[in-house]
C-alpha cells in the first residue's frame, strides 16, 4: 500500500485536529487530508483561567482558524451531523457526505448548560459567570471587579470536563483578589464540587489544602449543582451518596462561578463509534478505534481515562500520528506507539503563583522540570511560563506540527 493518496478526514479543527493534521503533514505533504470544522475562530481555551482573573487578554485567545489549517490541508467549513463508518463516509450538516480512508474524530467536548435548571437564561449576567466559554470569561473579571464582599461560590459538576483544575484554579485566583483588595475578612469562598476530594494526587493536593486554608475557604464536596434561581440569588445542589442524589442544599450568593455539566458532542453519543458513556471507544494506548480499525479518536471526545487537557493531546498526537502512518504503510499497526495517559493541569493558586501538576494514567507525577523545580510547590517561575510561553507554545509550536 502506498502511503499516498489516501484521504485521510479529521473532524473537528481545534487543539486536536489542527495538531494531528500539522503533524501529518510534515512526515508526508502529499497526503491527502480534508478537516471538517465548522469555527472560522481558533481558540487558545486554556488562557481563559487567566482571562476570568484579570491576567489575560481575551482577544490574545482568539484566532482566524483560516491561519492554522496547515498548507495542503483542505478546509470544509461544515458540521459532521452523523458519522457512518460502517460505509465510511460522515454526513454534513449542508447535506452531503464525505468518504474516507481513515478518520481521525476529535469534535471535543459538549457544554450541557440545559442540564442546570436555570442556567442557560442566567449565565453571563447577575453574577453568574463561568470561564468555559470564549464570550463568557470576561464577564467573570467583571464580576470580580464588583463583588463588594458576600458568599462566593465555585461549582465543579458530577461529570468528566475539560481541565479539570479550571473550576478551582479561578477560585484561587478571585480570592488572591479579594485578598489584594481587603475584602477577604468581609467575604466567605466556598467550593462545591461533586466529587470527594480537591485533587486526586496526594503531593498536589497538600499543598493545595494549604492554599484552601490560606484563603479560608470552605469546602463542600459531594455537591452537584442542579438548580440557579437567579432571583433569589440562590444555588440549589444535590448531596450526593454513592454518586446518586440523598438529599438537596440551598446555598446563596453574591457571585456564583459555574462549571457546567459536560458529555461528549451529541453526534458522537449516537454514533456507532460511542462506548456505553457515550466517548468515542479507542484503545487508550493506540488511540485506534476498538470495532473500525481505520478509525481514530483524540482529544476532549474520547473515552480514554486521562484528564481532558490540551497538554494530553499534546503527547496524544504524536502516538496517533505514527500509528496512523503506521497502519496506512503496512495495513496493520506495526511497532505502535503507546500513549501512557499523560496529562498536565496548571494549577493557578494566585497572581504569580502556580501548581504544575503532571501525571498519567495511573495518576504517577510524571514532573518535567524535576529536580530542578519542586513542582508540587507554587512556584513563581511556572506562573510566567503558563502565562508567557505556553500560549506562544500553542499557537507557534503545537499547532504548528512542531511541539
Ligand atoms: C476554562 C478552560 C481552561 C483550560 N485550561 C487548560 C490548561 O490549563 N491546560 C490544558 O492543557 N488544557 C486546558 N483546557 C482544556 C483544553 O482547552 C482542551 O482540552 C482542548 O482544547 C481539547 O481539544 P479538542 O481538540 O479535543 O477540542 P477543541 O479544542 O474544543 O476542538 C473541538 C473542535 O471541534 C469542532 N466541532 C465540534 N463539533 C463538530 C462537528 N459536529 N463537526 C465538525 N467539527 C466539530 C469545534 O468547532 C472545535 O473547533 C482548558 C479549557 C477550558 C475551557
Amino acid at each position: 500500500m502506498s502511503n499516498t493518496n489516501h484521504n485521510i478526514l479529521i473532524v473537528g479543527g481545534g487543539t486536536a485536529g489542527i495538531t494531528v493534521a500539522a503533524q501529518l503533514l510534515r512526515q508526508n505533504k502529499a497526503l491527502n487530508i480534508t478537516i471538517v470544522e465548522p469555527s472560522e475562530k481558533h481558540y487558545y481555551q486554556a488562557a481563559w483561567t487567566l482571562v476570568g482573573g484579570g491576567a489575560f487578554d481575551i482577544n490574545a485567545t482568539v484566532r482566524a482558524e483560516a491561519d492554522y489549517i496547515p498548507a495542503g490541508a483542505k478546509w470544509v467549513k461544515d458540521y459532521v451531523t452523523q458519522l457512518n463508518p460502517q460505509e465510511n463516509s460522515v454526513t454534513l450538516a449542508s447535506g452531503g457526505k464525505l468518504s474516507y480512508d481513515y478518520m481521525v474524530v476529535c469534535p471535543g467536548i459538549q457544554l450541557d448548560w440545559h442540564k442546570v435548571k436555570g442556567l442557560p437564561e442566567s449565565i453571563g449576567k447577575n453574577n453568574v459567570c463561568s470561564n468555559y466559554a470564549f464570550n463568557l470569561a470576561p464577564y467573570t473579571w467583571e464580576c470580580l471587579q464588583n463583588f463588594k464582599g458576600g458568599n462566593m461560590l465555585f461549582t465543579n459538576p458530577n461529570t468528566p470536563i475539560k481541565c479539570g483544575g479550571a473550576p478551582h484554579k479561578i477560585m484561587y485566583l478571585a480570592s488572591d483578589y479579594l485578598r489584594k483588595h481587603n475584602l477577604l475578612s468581609k467575604s466567605q469562598v466556598h467550593y462545591t464540587s461533586a466529587g470527594g476530594v480537591i485533587f486526586g494526587i496526594k503531593s498536589y493536593a497538600d499543598t493545595l489544602n494549604k492554599v484552601i486554608e490560606r484563603y479560608h475557604i470552605k469546602t463542600h464536596f459531594f455537591h452537584n449543582l442542579k438548580e440557579i434561581r437567579p432571583d433569589k440569588r440562590e444555588a440549589v445542589y444535590d448531596i450526593l451518596k454513592d454518586g446518586q442524589p440523598v438529599d438537596e442544599v440551598v446555598m446563596p450568593y453574591d457571585m456564583i462561578h459555574i462549571t457546567p455539566p459536560m458529555s461528549a458532542p451529541d453526534f458522537i453519543k449516537q454514533s456507532p463509534l460511542a462506548n456505553a458513556a457515550g466517548w468515542i471507544d479507542v484503545n487508550k494506548n493506540t488511540l485506534q478505534h476498538v470495532t473500525y480499525a481505520n478509525v481514530f479518536g483524540i482529544g476532549d471526545a474520547t473515552g480514554t481515562p486521562n484528564a481532558k487537557t490540551g497538554a494530553a493531546i499534546r503527547k496524544q498526537a504524536p502516538v496517533l500520528v505514527h500509528n496512523l502512518l503506521s497502519l496506512i504503510k503496512n495495513g496493520t499497526i506495526e511497532q505502535a506507539k503507546s500513549y501512557d495517559g499523560y496529562a498536565s493541569c496548571p494549577i493557578v493558586t494566585g497572581y504569580g503563583k502556580l501548581v504544575l501538576a503532571e501525571f498519567d494514567y495511573n495518576n504517577n507525577p510524571t514532573p518535567t522540570f524535576a529536580p530542578f523545580i519542586d513542582q508540587t510547590k507554587e512556584q513563581y517561575s511556572m506562573w510566567l511560563m503558563k502565562k508567557y510561553a505556553l500560549p506562544f507554545m500553542y499557537w507557534e509550536l503545537m499547532l504548528k506540527g512542531l511541539a
